[in-house]
């Protein structure tokens, strides 16, 4: 009784330092780079440094492992914080958490990976993910390459992605692939594979409207690893139970971060207008009105499905099944539109100023990284998914 309220009252220490350093150190210092970062498409290392010095980078990772334990409405706060500030740094951050969430959740008791995620802790570890892949068109369940045993205990793995966000400043991967050369294009495992053991080769460019700084080009990776670093839970279940729920609620968070962002310069200006003119209503708070009204639904749709799986998730045997796959689903359509309308809500109010990328209220930059949602694991697939779906679950 006594230890779990001591590891209670630590966890919430840990908690409360991690969104501390975030709020008055990250945020700073990735709002000062945030248009150079999307300038120069170049990756946000000041940003993720500063993650690194507030201990962020492990806050996923359990208390008993040196992390602080933070759930996922926990993380989305942070996520939502950062991108107030810098789109591309929130991005990095949601999808390190994804992964980090798949190691935790199903490493069971494997101590290759448990020895990994001390190393983590101890060294702040970023973690990318590769499960897009040349051939499969962006559906993610189906792989073509495939683990080959070694005698020595080791497998080689041999992919081509088509998207790779931060692969080459990464310190692992966690790659999607086939069990065996023999197992069909479903039969995926999840493979942790550290930069030292990969040759990864950038085969593309990554010029794109928005996310600039995730430098998110396609990759071929050629890595031999132990085989203890293929997680031991089949991936249909790691995507199912932990995957989808984390990086549709986290990117739903971030989305929703920037778009508060749009909503606070839109803000900025009609309260300027009032105050020059107190005895009129400026023209755009009625506009303001109804775009804040929408972020607020946006916002309450993320928190609400995070609070939901956290209550589920500490129940080890609760099942994630079809009616949870709708939620998620749901949310990430939800969001990635209603995010996309509140910042073009918040142009709305702000005009030419906000039009202007150089100008103090800009939402150049908010409304091109936004344009990613929608396309980031297709809105279009997505729903494919939930019509399927929809035909069999009752109730
Ligand atoms: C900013 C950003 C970062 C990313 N980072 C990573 C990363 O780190 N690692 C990684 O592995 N991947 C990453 N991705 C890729 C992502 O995971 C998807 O693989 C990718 O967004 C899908 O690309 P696509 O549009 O080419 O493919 P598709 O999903 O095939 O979509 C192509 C077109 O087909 C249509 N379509 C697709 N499915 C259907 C269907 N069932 N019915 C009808 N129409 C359909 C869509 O509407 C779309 O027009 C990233 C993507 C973005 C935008």
């Amino acid at each position: 009784m006594i230890d779990s309220i001591n590891e209670d009252a630590l966890r919430q220490s840990r908690v409360s330092a991690v969104g501390e350093g975030v709020a008055h150190l990250v945020c700073g210092i990735a709002s000062r780079h945030a248009d150079d970062v999307d300038a120069e498409a170049r990756f946000p290392v000041e940003a993720v440094d500063a993650l690194r010095r507030v201990g962020a980078l492990s806050a996923g990772v359990p208390v008993e492992l040196g992390g602080a334990g933070c759930g996922l409405a926990e993380l989305g706060d942070l996520c939502e914080r950062l991108a107030r500030c810098c789109g591309s740094s929130a991005m990095v951050l949601a999808m390190h958490y994804s992964q980090l969430a798949c190691l935790v959740r199903h490493r069971r008791d494997n101590p290759c990976i448990e020895a990994f995620l001390r190393e983590l802790v101890d060294e702040q570890r970023l973690l990318a993910s590769m499960t897009s892949e040349v051939g499969t068109y962006g559906e993610t369940r189906a792989s073509l390459c495939a683990l080959e045993a070694r005698d020595d205990g080791t497998v080689r793995l041999r992919k081509e992605a088509t998207t790779g966000s931060y692969n080459a400043q990464a310190d692992a991967i966690l790659v999607t692939c086939r069990h065996t050369p023999d197992s069909p294009s479903n039969d995926q495992r999840l493979v942790l594979v550290r930069r030292d053991q990969a040759t990864l080769t950038q085969t593309g460019g990554w010029d794109t409207l928005g996310m600039r700084g995730t430098c998110s080009p396609p990759y071929r990776l050629d890595a031999v690893m132990p085989a203890e670093q293929v997680l031991p839970d089949p991936f249909d279940e790691i995507a199912s139970r932990t995957m989808v729920p984390y990086s549709h609620v986290l990117w739903s968070a971030l989305w929703s971060g920037i778009a508060a962002d749009a909503v606070a310069r839109a803000s900025r200006l009609v309260r300027e207008q009032a105050r020059a003119q107190p005895s009129r209503l400026p023209a755009g708070a009625t506009m303001l009105a109804e775009v804040s009204a929408r972020l607020q639904g946006v916002q309450h749709a993320w928190r609400t499905v995070a609070a939901h799986y956290d209550r589920a998730a500490a129940d080890p045997s609760a099942e994630f099944g079809m009616d949870w796959a709708l939620r998620f689903n749901h949310l990430k359509v939800d969001v990635s539109t209603g995010a996309h309308e509140v910042v073009h809500g918040a142009l709305q109010v702000l005009g030419v100023s906000g039009y202007r990328n150089d100008s103090p209220s800009s939402v150049g930059r908010h409304y091109r990284d936004i344009l990613s949602a929608s396309l980031m694991i297709s809105n279009t697939r997505i729903l494919a998914q939930s019509a399927a779906i929809l035909t069999v679950l009752k109730g």
